[in-house]
């Protein structure tokens, strides 16, 4: 498959930098956020706001035992914030706990430095956005989220209080 060159006239700065493909990745689950829903019985949920965007999402996750059963989040935000959180609810699925702190890990390494050793799976859409420091904000949001949810915080999360 060749790879399409993005026009620059008309894609917006943000994008200049992300690779086609990884766009519409983004922008489908931007568009149609999978797992996009309450879930009132869930195990534990944690509640995300970046104020310099205005990103606000609330995470659930339903377990069972050490595996993360479900994952789904309501909330509303930027095309990115929703986007990662989307990806991150079908990431988690299936993963222990421990599992889910490791891909924490690595998508902090990849929204922040562009590049991560291990394997992100679709997550690899955000490889673009450490250039745009703002946006590595909305990026690891629902992820600080999912930490927040697993380690049973009553506060809700927000990017300020975090180092990324
Ligand atoms: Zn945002």
């Amino acid at each position: 498959m060749r790879e399409k060159r993005i026009t620059h006239h008309a894609s917006r700065k943000m994008f200049d930098d992300i690779n086609d493909l990884y766009q519409q990745v983004i922008l489908d689950h931007c568009k149609q956020p999978r797992n996009f829903r309450e879930t009132p019985q869930c195990s534990c949920s944690a509640q995300g706001h970046n104020p310099l965007c205005g990103d606000n999402l609330k995470l659930f996750l339903t377990l069972d035992g050490d595996v993360i059963k479900d994952a789904s989040f309501i909330g509303s935000g930027c095309c990115i914030s929703k986007a990662s959180a989307s990806l991150l609810t079908e990431n988690v699925k299936g993963k222990t706990k421990t599992e889910a702190e490791q891909m924490f890990e690595r998508v902090r390494e990849l929204v922040t430095t562009g590049k991560t050793n291990g394997d992100v799976g679709k997550l690899a859409v955000f490889a673009g956005v450490y250039k745009y420091p703002a946006r590595v904000k909305c990026a690891i949001l629902s992820w600080h989220a999912l930490m927040g949810a697993l380690k049973g915080e009553a506060k809700p999360v927000t990017t300020e209080s975090e180092q990324n």
